[in-house]
């Protein structure tokens, strides 16, 4: 009856297309010892393999293949090659044994044919790594120690001292400590190589910066020199400014007046010269008023002469008027009348043509009527002439009377024309005279404008000239000023060209601002000099630069303190390994001087940690020719590591023999030698089940019952599954598998009694 507690970690596996199980297979294990009994090549190793395969082994080799696709069903008559192998470890949990918070923990691991392997905790994808890392917390690493393989019974015996070591530490659960120390190493390497970096980087923009740094002098200097510019410069053109405008309002004041007065000389010269030009005319008119005399004394000549005949008229129409009256006198006495001639031969013509017509007449009646009507004409003739009195004179002389009155009216209608004229002549006679006069006096006066007017302008036009000097300077200054703004606001700024704000006292001597100029090109020149272009950008740059830098020395100053911490950490994993390893050593020793007597019955054996020294190449081939002596010292030179690594010597004494070597030994003394230092080492630190694949096969009878008692002890500390042929040990397990080879060339799996493992094992 069995009183211990046994726990029990291991509760199936189940293995899918894995070599020779082409179909899903499931072993539990429910007992703490497990045989899987078959006949050779059945594929129990394989369910073996299948553990060291799920729980991460990454040698192909170890599980006998080449390539990952060698771990696949590849099929046979009855079933088609698979497409993946997967195993599948289930755990119990419920002591939290893995670090995980679930009460059940399913670990598997796929490999397909194009040989990617998936890791799957708990149905959660995960990496390799942190299968290794949850199963390394448990013991249950990497090394294998805990699934000795078919041939590998003494696989201990035959490792390196250094894998003895790797071997050993795993068993007495260091692999986690090993596992941190490498990363911290890692880490420590990482950081090491981030500092070497981050310095390098340091030291790479350290001059930049320095450049930089002397470049934000020069900008500040610049900045500097720019505010003194600005502050000079701003009074400098303020007072520019106000002079400029001033000095134009005063020449536009000065101006003005001058350019009217011109304006008004220029009209009074010309007046003055319309004055005189007109002088030039004088002649005309001095002989104008020649003509005007002689018209005038012509003229009267002319009423002279009028006056005269008009006189004259007078008398002869006197005379005549007298003569008249005196005609009249006469003529009133008959015996002074006379008749005419005329009448007479008017009268003769009558009468003759009277007489002419009585010639020719027949009849004495009409010839005496004839003389009766001849002398009618000549009685009419004399009574006619009797009263008529002779006027004809009278009438002649009145006839020239009026004759002579109309020619004196004429000549006094002519005297009154010469008169007429004679005062128009004489009136413009006196105004041409007086005009002259006038002309003279005004000439004088012109001649003295023209002389007053040339000494005016004179006088104006240099004061003109002094102005448009005066013009011509500003302008030079309102150029010059013009291109000092444009260059200051080029050097300071486009605000600055709206420096028009402050006020001073302006009259000063201008050659004040002419230090303030020379003041400024001082300024500007060392400005020049000092350079310090794209301040801003320089500025940027340079806190961008030292920001960095300021972080990356912060950054050093962290990995140089992670650097520390994990050196410390290092330090401290170390320690602690070696502690732990030192003191497992010993409880190992314990328990293989134990095991080893128990099985030999005697003799010694213990783990002795090598210590590194640094191996000379010497030639080993040949041992036979050494000494016994020397064949020992050349055994521990060659459990060496050969850097110089700690290793794990294993030293046996066998009971009644002088055999000290392990290589001394036979084949079974070798399995007992192995099997007791493995039960050691599970006992020790006992991992959640130890697998052991015919570890048994090389025992004789009476060896094989001390194995079967020893795997009986063992399995109170750690979940036993045996793979084996041997009677013994089958009979101590709880739970017996039987796997046989199906016709199709797959594993088949049954749970069988003992009686017929018996059987199937043989
Ligand atoms: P022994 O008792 O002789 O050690 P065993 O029962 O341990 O034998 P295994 O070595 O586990 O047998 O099985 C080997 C068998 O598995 C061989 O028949 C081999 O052909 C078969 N096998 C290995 N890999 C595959 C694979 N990928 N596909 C199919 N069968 C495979």
């Amino acid at each position: 009856m069995r009183t211990l507690i046994y726990i029990m970690y291991l509760k199936s596996i189940e293995l899918t297309g894995f070599k020779s199980f082409a179909k899903k297979s499931e072993l539990t294990f429910s007992s703490p010892i497990s045989a899987i009994v078959g006949p050779n090549g059945s594929g129990k190793s394989n369910i073996a393999e299948a553990f060291s395969f799920v729980l991460g082994e990454q040698s192909i080799k170890s599980l006998r293949g080449k390539k990952g696709e060698d771990l696949i069903w590849n099929g046979s008559t009855d079933s088609p090659r698979a497409g993946r192998a997967s195993v599948k470890v289930v755990f119990d949990n419920s002591t939290y044994f893995l670090p995980l918070d679930y009460e059940t923990v399913t670990v598997e691991r796929v490999v397909h044919r194009d040989s990617v392997n998936e890791y799957i905790i708990n149905s959660s994808q995960v990496r390799l790594r942190d299968v290794v890392e949850l199963l390394a917390s448990a013991h249950i690493g990497s090394s294998g120690h805990h699934i000795i393989s078919q041939g590998e019974a003494d696989r201990i015996l035959n490792s390196s001292g250094k894998e003895r070591k790797s071997m050993i530490e795993d068993a007495l659960g260091l692999k986690m400590y090993q596992y941190k120390k490498q990363e911290s190493e890692r880490k420590l390497e990482k950081t090491r190589e981030n500092i070497v970096q981050v310095e390098s980087l340091r030291r790479e923009i350290s001059p930049h910066i320095k450049f930089l740094k002397k470049q934000v002098e020069k900008v500040e200097k610049s900045l500097q020199m720019k505010q003194e510019l600005e502050a000079k410069a701003l009074e400098y053109c303020n007072r520019e400014d106000k002079y400029v405008k001033r000095t134009e309002e005063r020449l536009t004041r000065e101006k003005n007046p001058l350019i009217q007065k011109e304006r008004e000389l220029h009209y009074e010269l010309e007046k003055a010269k319309a004055v005189l030009e007109m002088a030039k005319h004088k002649d005309e008119k001095s002989s104008k008023l020649i003509e005007l005399e002689k018209s005038l004394h012509e003229l009267r000549d002319e009423k002279d002469n009028l006056f005269r005949e008009a006189g004259r008229l007078d008398g002869e129409i006197t005379a005549f008027v007298r003569m008249v009256k005196k005609q009249e006198e006469v003529e009133h006495l008959d015996a002074h009348k006379t008749v005419t001639l005329a009448s007479v031969e008017i009268l003769r013509e009558q009468i003759t043509a009277k007489i002419q017509s009585a010639k020719n007449l027949d009849d004495i009646s009409s010839i005496l009527k004839i003389f009766d009507e001849v002398t009618g004409l000549l009685s009419d003739f004399v009574d006619n002439n009797k009263n008529k009195i002779d006027n004809s004179l009278i009438a002649d002389v009145q006839k020239d009377i009026e004759n002579l009155k109309s020619e004196k009216k004429r000549i006094e209608k002519s005297l009154q024309e010469v008169k007429r004229k004679e005062g128009e002549l004489s009136h413009q006679y006196s105004q041409l005279k007086s005009a002259i006069e006038k002309e003279k006096d005004s000439n004088r006066d012109a001649e003295k404008a023209v002389f007053r007017i040339m000494a005016e302008s004179q006088e104006v036009r240099s004061g003109l000239q002094i102005i448009r000097r005066e013009e011509e300077t500003l302008h030079l200054v309102r150029e010059d000023f013009k291109r000092e703004l444009s260059e200051l606001g080029m050097m300071l700024g486009a605000h600055f060209l709206q420096f028009n704000n402050l006020s001073f006292d302006y009259d000063e001597p201008r050659i004040n601002q002419e230090e303030r100029r020379r003041a400024i090109e001082k300024i500007k020149i060392r400005l020049e000099e000092v350079g310090g272009a794209g301040g801003a950008d320089v500025l940027k740059e340079y806190t961008e630069a030292s920001e960095r830098d300021t972080f990356l020395e912060k950054e050093l100053a962290d990995l140089e303190q992670s650097a520390n911490s994990l050196t410390e950490l290092i330090l401290d994993l170390d320690t602690r390994l070696s502690t732990e390893f030192k003191l497992g050593i010993e409880k190992i020793n314990t328990q293989f001087k134990e095991f080893f007597a128990l099985m030999f019955g005697g003799g010694e054996a213990k783990l002795s940690v090598t210590v590194p020294v640094k191996r000379k190449k010497k030639d080993t081939d040949d041992l036979f020719e050494k000494s016994e002596d020397e064949i020992e010292e050349e055994l521990a030179l060659r459990n060496l590591d050969e850097a110089g690594e700690e290793g794990i010597d294993i030293e046996v004494n066998l009971p009644k023999k002088k055999v000290k070597g392990l290589m001394m030994l036979s084949g079974g003394e070798r399995a007992l030698t192995s099997i007791a230092l493995l039960f050691a080492l599970s006992q020790v630190n006992p991992p959640p089940f130890i697998i052991l694949d015919e570890t048994d096969a090389a025992l004789d009878e009476a060896n094989s019952k001390k194995y079967a008692d020893m795997v009986e002890n063992l399995s109170k500390f750690s979940q036993l599954i045996v793979i084996t042929h041997n009677r013994e040990t089958m009979s101590r397990a709880g739970i017996l598998y039987g796997v046989t080879m199906g016709m199709g060339g797959g594993s088949k799996l049954l749970s069988v009694s003992f009686d017929t493992a018996v059987a199937v094992a043989k």
